[in-house]
């Protein structure tokens, strides 16, 4: 199996301790996005990684994003800055693979450069079923007019480009359509940042869109096509999730590890007693189970595979459930130091909002199932063709 790249890994960790890591308590206690550290981590080449040289980027591969991803999810250990990523990241993937050489030419440069992207799907009538938009765009003259609004979006107060999933009712059944939007185009209006359990470097909250003038560049990938792009659009979201799991756990681990070994109870270190040592490994089979399976989804992703979608899934599923898991046992070793208010507690409050962001795990299920439904029928007509 391929693997990131160590040496961009390394790079990007020492770019994210010296940034990420030294701002995130004060962006954290103020519930500020860090747009320092942003603008560090997009000056270093972040988001040119995976972009073709002719567009203006390092002409590398998704791989050498996760590397960078890995490195930074570790050195900067802030897992709200962590969800900025995955969300500007999944535009950037989408920008290049569906949009046109306009779109490309108009966002793209910015958002490599530190604009900040959001995808908004989540409405306040709900975010699981997301065929039951109401943000609704009519035609005029070559271009529509999109009215809406989003909640709960990651940077929803503070984007400055966003892909919006709505409907064009007038086309008949299969009407639900992505618009790209530069969100200083009249009509458009940030919310207030809502006020979260954790996650609060990642301004989440909503977009307004009142009558939005669009030009015909303002439809994304066709219209009525908007169901079939987001679903590709969030599989590499999906298993960015897993990718930033494992790497937030490792020095997660490695505190409760130094930790297990220093405290003692019963007079020997408490990494003695096997209970302890239960938790501990607890926390390393996630970290490896998800690291795996964000791989093996990686590689199914880009090889355009059958089961890719099933596999980015498990990997969203997996990373966060694990970083409840892998925070709350890091709580429970701390004993009463982990329930102080501080960097253990606040791990676990962040790790609670990735069970939400990107598809509740409830969904993740309920897609790994109709996946492997898919796949097992897939199967059968094969047999049949066969025979
Ligand atoms: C930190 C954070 C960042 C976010 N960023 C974004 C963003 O950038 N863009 C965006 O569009 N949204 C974003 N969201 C919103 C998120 O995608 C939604 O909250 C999520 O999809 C769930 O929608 P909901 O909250 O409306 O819950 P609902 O859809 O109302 O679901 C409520 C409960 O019912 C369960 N449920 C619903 N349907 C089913 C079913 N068929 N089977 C089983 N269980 C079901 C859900 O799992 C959940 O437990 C973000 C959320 C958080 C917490």
């Amino acid at each position: 199996m391929h693997q990131p790249s160590a040496r961009i890994r390394t790079r990007f960790h020492e770019v994210a301790s010296s940034t990420v890591a030294v701002n995130s308590e004060a962006c954290y206690r103020a519930g500020q996005f860090d747009h320092e550290s942003w603008q560090a981590v997009a000056d270093a080449g972040v988001w040119r990684l995976a972009v073709p040289r002719h567009f203006g980027g390092a002409d590398g591969t998704w791989w050498d994003f996760v590397a960078a991803f890995e490195g930074i999810a570790s050195g900067g250990r802030d897992l709200g800055f962590n969800l900025s990523m995955v969300a500007q990241a999944g535009l950037i993937r989408s920008l290049l693979k569906h949009g046109s050489e306009t779109q490309i030419d108009r966002f793209l440069p910015r958002l490599m450069s530190g604009a900040v992207g959001a995808t908004a799907l989540t409405e306040t009538r709900g975010g699981s079923d997301v065929a039951g938009t109401t943000t609704t765009a009519r035609r005029d003259g070559d271009g529509y007019v999109l009215s809406g609004t989003k909640d709960h979006i990651t940077h929803g107060p503070i984007a400055d480009i966003a892909l919006v999933l709505g409907r064009v009712p007038e086309v008949g059944s299969r009407d639900i359509t992505l618009f790209l939007v530069d969100t200083s185009t009249p009509g458009v209006r940030h919310g207030e940042v809502e006020d979260m359990l954790g996650n609060r470097t990642s301004p989440t909250g909503p977009l307004h869109l009142d009558h939005v003038q669009l030009d015909r560049h303002g439809v994304f990938a066709g219209v009525g096509r908007g169901l079939e792009i987001i679903y590709d659009t969030i599989s590499l979201d999906r298993l960015l999730y897993g990718v930033a799991a494992a790497a937030f756990l490792e020095p997660v681990l490695e505190e409760s590890m130094d930790h297990a070994e220093r405290r003692t109870a019963f007079k020997q270190p408490i990494a003695e007693h096997q209970y302890v040592q239960g938790r501990l490994t607890d926390i390393r089979f996630g970290i490896e189970t998800t690291r795996w399976t964000s791989y093996a989804a990686l590689e199914a992703v880009l090889a355009q595979r059958p089961e890719a979608s099933m596999l980015c899934s498990i990997a969203k599923y997996q990373g966060s459930e694990q970083l409840v898991a892998g925070t709350e046992n890091a709580i429970r070793l701390l004993g009463h130091l982990g329930y102080m208010t501080g960097p253990a507690s606040r791990r676990f409050l962040d790790g609670l909002g990735t069970i939400i962001a990107g598809g509740t795990s409830e969904m993740q299920r309920k897609n790994v199932f109709n996946q492997m439904v898919a796949l097992r029928r897939a199967g059968q007509a094969a047999g049949e063709r066969a025979a």
